[in-house]
């Protein structure tokens, strides 16, 4: 044992119960106790999330006792009460959500003809990676890309489908189509300052697309290009040798999110031969 619990314990019983998301309960305090958080029933009944909601109930419960027993404050039972969340529009959802699934607005979408593609995906199926296109609703997957292709991604206006090709450098892109008819339009190259080591460090937005930009004998920069790749504006400088694996941008476009390697480590591991009767 290296500190903490002991290696081979084993757990003597394990409990589960329920996460009690229908609301408070209606008896929260009576016979001098009181509930709080879970046994309150103060959990949201749309996520189940109860931690936050614990804790703030908890805590007005706990003053509301203190003050009761040093300065005659309100009874603190009543405080309970008052004090849960109602989550009356939570309440409300999450009725909505157990009583009135539909799937047919879905379904619609499914089959307007811009979404019965939905899925694009990689693969190297035939001895090379390319790009592939999948009905929605099942069916062959076709190639898509006219050679190599890879790391698709759909522009913000479902319009391009702009892609990387590995190993080489820049970003192409191809109008969206549908794919099941023999594809006319050719392939366009949107920006060709990608590097290959950045093929998934490109992230499309209303206006264009973010990417990594390493200019020649300098450092790497976070740069944004309009939709033509054209015009292309250096936001932010990265460290030397920046290697990220991905970049995402929030739904509202105020941040941009991305992975960065900082740290290399290795573990020297010992290996015990067992013995045969082990
Ligand atoms: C799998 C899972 C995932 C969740 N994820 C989230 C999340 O992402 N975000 C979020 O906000 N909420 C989440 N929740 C809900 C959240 O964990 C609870 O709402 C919150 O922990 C409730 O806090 P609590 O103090 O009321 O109860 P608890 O955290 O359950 O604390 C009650 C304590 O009382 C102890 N206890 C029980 N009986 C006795 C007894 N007789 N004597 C002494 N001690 C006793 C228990 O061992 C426990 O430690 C999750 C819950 C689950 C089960």
């Amino acid at each position: 044992m290296a500190g903490g619990l002991p290696r081979l314990l084993r757990p003597g019983t394990t409990r589960a119960g329920l996460i009690p998301c229908s609301g408070p309960v209606f008896d929260m305090a009576r016979d001098r106790a009181i509930l709080v958080g879970d046994a309150a029933g103060v959990v949201s009944p749309v996520t189940a999330g109860g931690i936050h909601s614990a804790w703030e109930h908890g805590w007005a419960v706990g003053r509301a006792v203190a003050a009761h027993l040093r300065d005659g404050g309100p009874a603190p039972g009543q405080v309970a009460i008052d004090s849960a969340p109602r989550f009356r529009f939570k309440r409300a959802l999450r009725w909505a959500y157990d009583r009135m699934q539909f799937d047919w607005p879905f379904d619609l979408l499914l089959h307007s003809p811009p979404l019965r593609w939905a899925a694009s995906f990689e693969s190297n199926r035939n001895g090379h990676w390319q790009v592939y296109a999948q009905p929605a609703s099942g069916g062959e997957a076709v190639a898509v890309t006219p050679g190599p292709g890879s790391n698709a991604r759909e522009s913000v206006d479902g319009r391009q489908l702009p892609y990387t090709k590995p190993g080489l450098r820049g970003l192409w892109r191809l109008p969206r189509q549908d794919w099941s008819q023999a594809i006319l339009t050719e392939e366009q190259s949107l920006l060709d300052g990608l590097a290959p080591e950045d093929s998934s460090n490109w992230a499309p937005a209303r206006d264009g697309v973010y990417f990594v930009r390493r200019p020649q004998g300098e450092a790497p920069r976070l740069a944004h290009a309009d939709a033509e790749g054209a015009n292309v504006t250096d936001i932010a400088p990265l460290p030397g040798g920046f290697e990220g694996w991905g970049f995402d941008l929030s739904p509202d476009e105020g941040q941009l999110v991305f992975s960065e390697m900082t740290l290399r480590e290795s573990d020297l591991r010992l290996a015990v031969p067992r013995t045969a009767a082990q």
